[in-house]
């Protein structure tokens, strides 16, 4: 018997396009060797084009049908130069994950090797120090909440709410702490709670949560000593769990640490959608140039796999995770984002033989 899964496929606009046709190359070589699964691809128009084609970036029919599939694999949304007309620009991708309540951003920084990071000492494997961490980010509240509320016009202040909400903060820290249980049991909190109410918050209902998970080791540290000891000493988290805007800043500093945004992939999980995609955006600069890094995007199909949670697509994003590190164990196998020469399709290419 064949198990069907069927994948919303949206590319979105830039670089987003060509890094999803290599995540889709490797989905398909992957099915290929799989037995008793099959992927159903539907591919949807979103992001800026699809704003200038029909007025909406993200049609409500659209999004009807990405709920409806079991998964959805999404590129990257926007454009600099595609703006709402009171010149704001579009964010789909924050409007998904809170139309779809995709409050668990998982974010995981590894370093596949040496050369793609700035710091000395750290390797893949071997003698060096690792990196191998996740970030937890809180996606549907903290200080994007009152992003939408309508602002009267013409005043000469504006405000922004970081709101934490006990239900927001109980959900996102127990999928910190169950994460962190299948792996090293250190979970730390990220947090402003010396300033911020709101994080003090945020650090009761962790420590509350922490409670029920007495194998894991637990602890707190300040926002801007993270943004610190990410430099200093990235080997030493395990999972660490964050409000939305500290989440969405220390994933760019931990993908800056393994070889920037096109070595980090994501997951944007609620308790019934699972959204997955690479951190970066569209890069509009190196778009159409086949030079954009697919790695965040294949390693970001293997998350889907793995969240699918049939044995089969649990096996096949082990087969993956395992194809990516064995090609880039080879120095000779980098984009030009980490120091190389490799294009987009052949890193796609690369993974897909290495699949067997
Ligand atoms: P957004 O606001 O949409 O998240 P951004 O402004 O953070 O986007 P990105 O599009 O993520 O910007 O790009 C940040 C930098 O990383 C740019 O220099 C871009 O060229 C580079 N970059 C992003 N993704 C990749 C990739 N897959 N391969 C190579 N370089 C990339």
């Amino acid at each position: 018997m064949i198990t069907p899964f069927t994948i919303a496929i949206l590319g979105g606009d830039g670089i987003g396009p060509e890094v999803v046709a290599e995540g889709v190359k490797v989905l398909r070589a992957v099915e290929a060797i799989l037995a008793g699964v099959r992927f159903d691809l539907v591919e949807h128009s979103v992001g800026a084009g699809e704003y200038l084609r029909s007025g909406n970036p993200l049609p409500a029919a659209t999004l009807e049908r990405m709920e409806e599939a079991d998964a959805i694999l999404l590129g990257a949304m926007g454009l600099p130069s595609v703006r709402w007309p009171n010149g704001v620009e579009m964010t789909p991708q924050i409007d998904i994950r809170e139309q779809l309540d995709l409050y668990n951003g998982v974010r995981p920084i590894r370093l596949y090797h040496e050369l793609h990071t700035p710091l000395r000492g750290y390797s893949a494997n071997g003698t060096g120090r690792r990196i191998d961490f996740v970030i937890i980010r809180e996606n549907c509240e903290g200080l994007f909440s009152e992003r939408l509320t309508p602002r009267p016009v013409g005043r000469d202040f504006e405000t922004d709410t970081m709101k934490i909400t006990r239900r927001g903060a109980e959900r996102i820290c127990r999928e910190a702490f169950k994460l962190a249980q299948k792996r090293r049991k250190l979970c730390t909190l990220v947090d402003k709670a010396n300033v911020l109410p709101s994080m003090a918050f945020f650090r009761k209902i962790f420590d509350e949560v922490g409670r029920d998970f007495p194998e894991v080791k637990t602890e707190h540290v300040y926002v801007d000593a993270m943004a610190l000891f990410l430099v200093q000493r990235p080997d030493s988290f395990d999972v660490m769990v964050t409000e939305n805007m500290f989440g969405d800043i220390l994933s760019d500093l931990g993908a800056g640490i393994v070889g920037g945004m096109g070595m980090a992939p994501s997951a944007d999980l609620g308790d019934t959608y699972g959204l997955f995609q690479p951190s970066h955006g569209t890069a509009p600069t190196i778009a159409g140039k086949g030079i954009a890094n697919p790695i965040a995007t294949i390693l970001s199909v293997a998350m889907m796999l793995e969240w699918l949670e049939h044995p089969e697509t649990v096996r096949g994003a082990c087969l993956i995770q395992s194809a990516v590190e064995r090609v880039l164990e080879n120095p000779a196998h980098r984009t030009a984002d980490v120091g190389g020469r490799t294009t987009t399709k052949q890193m796609g290419d690369l993974v897909c033989q290495a699949l067997t």
